[in-house]
């Protein structure tokens, strides 16, 4: 293949110049992440080895990461004898084609403006590029190993264009060269280049060597000292998982999480364990501080790392955890595992099944530990992951006893940034309230001035906020708690007076329907196309009306969330509830007395509906109607009465 130009996307190459031109003072992370790639390269040679035994020759094989410094070149290559990649891959990965995680890390970074975010550039898969704060000219060289496949350059000095060519190299593996900018000669330091593999880089399992210059004593005094060259393993390469709890620094933790996870903020927790019984195994859990951008894409990178015997198996074994634990980051070992296991017994292993059954205890065991021991981190760890742990509601039957405790939820009680659990709402239940009451909506203002709660909030009694698009399926895993039914404020006829109330009130209510009844009749034939039935509220106070849903119907939040996903569905009809002390229906009462056939009350009738699904923050019909009719209105109102204060 001759030498070809290629010109990067346009978001790669945005990406580039804000890299190039950043400001970011800790520019050595690039080596970490070319060390990680080199590593990850590693990994995935000898997974592909398990099942191919042409790759490798069995017990020859010396994994290595070596970084070699040029002083008078003015270069840094760190090399490995890893997977490689063939002519397509290399385009793939450090060429034409953006990533999506391109975009998202350009979105940040927009957001943040700030140079310290391109900390985080190996979140977003394009860690490679990080080598450009510190170089001006990248080449790669690399042959995949294997596959009969040429080996190739790329170079690159990232603007706006890089090269492809064929090359020689012996064996597999892939050098990345980096010429270092003028002015930044201390990143071609040999004590920087140790200092930072130390640092950023210890854990990884292969051995990262560098030639070390070193003066030994002269043999004899008076003469010069000799100046040896030895290769030297930077890195300790202890699988910290291995070590005991009290032989790991939180830095050393720290570090790791990292490396496995791409995050750049430390982890909220690190969980490290051994499980013994049946099955043995160790595993280091974390629980990350902040959600992934990714965490609700399908190409997410998610599942455990899982090593047998200390052989790198995968680094995303996503049957260790249930999906509504896939934030959780971390390394799990055993050695209960065959070598071969491949991805069809890793699905039904009765071995990973245990271990899976541990970890998830572990993990809701440490959430509600966090949750009784720190309310404030368990607060911030709520509104990172708390979508995602509501999953297990609706999934894990097994274990919807212990999620239900770790549930929060905003309500009409709870005080800002400390949502309540579902315990704290029963301990200060009125002595009259039987039920658990919740609201869904799609905001938390809509949800705190939701018509339906009026008649609750008048006894006193707290409303749950549902605002998050997957509480519909929550509510529908979620019956009771504590023996008590959840109800939902805006679905049937909400049973709230006792035995004694309710005769006391059969009068006004009889009195009430009787009066309304012809125009109820009206008002229910105008909107035959449109609702199901129009009745007296007892569940308003001080809103003229509202509309309900059945028991089992669909509300307006669901109803929105399957219109915003694309879903087929038959909308459901639902209840017009009219408040019979609202003076509005005192007026329309009037009207009709006087004109059954006022053209009038067919106006106000519609602005009363229109007035309904807003307030639900459902669509208007005819937006453009309502408005006239509204100006209408206040145009008769001739004066405008002062504002209400
Ligand atoms: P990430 O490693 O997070 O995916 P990078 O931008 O660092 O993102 O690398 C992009 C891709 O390039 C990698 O996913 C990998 O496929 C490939 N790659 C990078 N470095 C190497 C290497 N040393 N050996 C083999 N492949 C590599």
């Amino acid at each position: 293949m001759a030498k070809k130009t290629r010109k990067f996307k346009t978001e790669v190459q945005q990406l580039l110049d804000l890299v190039i031109h950043s400001l970011y003072t800790k520019k050595e992370i690039y080596l970490r992440e070319l060390l990680s790639n080199a590593s990850d390269a590693i990994d995935r040679l000898q997974f592909e080895a398990l099942t191919d035994k042409s790759l490798l020759k069995e017990g020859a094989f010396q994994p290595k990461i070596k970084i070699a410094v040029n002083n008078d070149a003015r270069t840094i290559t760190v090399a490995d004898n890893g997977i490689g990649m063939g002519p397509d891959e290399i385009d793939k990965n450090i060429g034409t084609i953006a990533s999506s995680g391109t975009r998202a890390f350009l979105e940040e970074l927009e957001k943040g403006k700030g140079a310290a975010d391109l900390e985080f550039i190996g979140q977003f898969g394009v860690g490679f590029y990080a080598s450009l704060m510190v170089a001006d000219e990248v080449t790669v060289l690399t042959k995949r190993a294997g596959k009969d496949q040429p080996a190739m350059r790329w170079t690159s000095s990232g603007a706006g264009n890089y090269t492809l060519e064929e090359a020689e190299k012996d064996g597999h593996g892939t050098e990345v060269s980096l010429h270092i900018s003028e002015g930044l000669d201390e990143f071609l330091e040999q004590w920087q280049i140790q200092k930072t593999v130390k640092q950023y880089s210890d854990y990884i399992a292969y051995p990262i060597v560098m030639d070390i210059t070193r003066q030994e004593e002269p043999k004899k005094e008076g003469d010069e000292p000799i100046e040896k060259v030895v290769e030297e393993t930077l890195n300790s390469m202890k699988a910290i998982w291995k070590k005991a709890k009290s032989e790991v620094g939180k830095d050393e933790y720290s570090e790791f999480y990292k490396h496995i996870s791409h995050d750049y903020i430390e982890p909220l927790r690190v969980i490290h364990f051994f499980g013994e019984g049946t099955t043995e195994f160790r595993a280091l859990l974390y629980i990350p501080s902040k959600a992934p951008f990714d965490l609700f894409l399908r190409e997410e990178r998610r599942g455990l790392h899982l090593y047998v015997k200390n052989v790198f198996i995968t680094d995303d074994c996503r049957e260790l955890l249930p999906d509504y634990l896939r934030f959780v980051k971390g390394v799990v070992d055993s050695s209960d595992l065959p070598l071969n296991i491949s991805r069809e017994i890793l699905q039904d292993d009765a071995v990973i099944r245990r271990i899976h059954k541990s970890l998830v205890g572990k993990l809701l065991g440490t959430f509600t530990e966090i949750k009784e021991k720190k309310p404030e981190d368990y607060y911030k760890f709520w509104a990172e992951f708390g979508k995602v742990l509501k999953e297990g509601v609706h999934f894990d039957f097994a274990n919807r006893d212990k999620l239900k405790e770790l549930l929060l939820f905003h309500s009409t009680k709870s005080k800002e940034g400390k949502p309540a659990s579902l315990r704290e709402y029963v301990d200060r239940m009125p002595a009259d309230q039987k039920d658990i009451y919740y609201v869904t909506s799609e905001s938390l203002n809509a949800a705190a001035n939701s018509p339906h709660l009026e008649i609750l909030k008048s006894k006193d009694y707290e409303v749950l906020f549902f605002i998050d698009p997957i509480d519909e399926w929550v509510a529908q895993g979620l019956t009771d708690y504590d023996g008590k039914s959840l109800k939902a404020a805006d679905r049937g006829e909400l049973e709230l007076d006792s035995e004694e109330e309710k005769e006391t009130k059969k009068t006004a209510r009889e009195g009430a329907e009787k009066e309304f009844k012809g125009l109820l009749g009206f008002i229910q034939e105008e909107l035959k196309d449109e609702v199901k039935e129009v009745r007296l509220s007892s569940r308003l106070t001080d809103s003229a009306c509202c509309l309900v849903a059945d028991e089992s119907g669909m509300n307006a939040n669901l109803e929105r969330i399957m219109r915003a996903m694309n879903q087929e569905f038959q909308p459901v009809k639902r209840v017009l509830e009219l408040n019979p002390g609202h003076p509005v229906l005192e007026a329309m009462k009037g009207l009709y007395e006087q004109d059954k056939k006022s053209a009038r009350l067919g106006d106000y009738v519609e602005l009363l509906f229109d007035q309904a699904l807003l307030t639900e923050g459902s669509a208007i019909k005819d937006p453009g109607r309502f408005a006239r009719l509204v100006s209408e209105l206040m145009v008769a109102a001739k004066e405008f009465p002062a504002a209400k204060k």
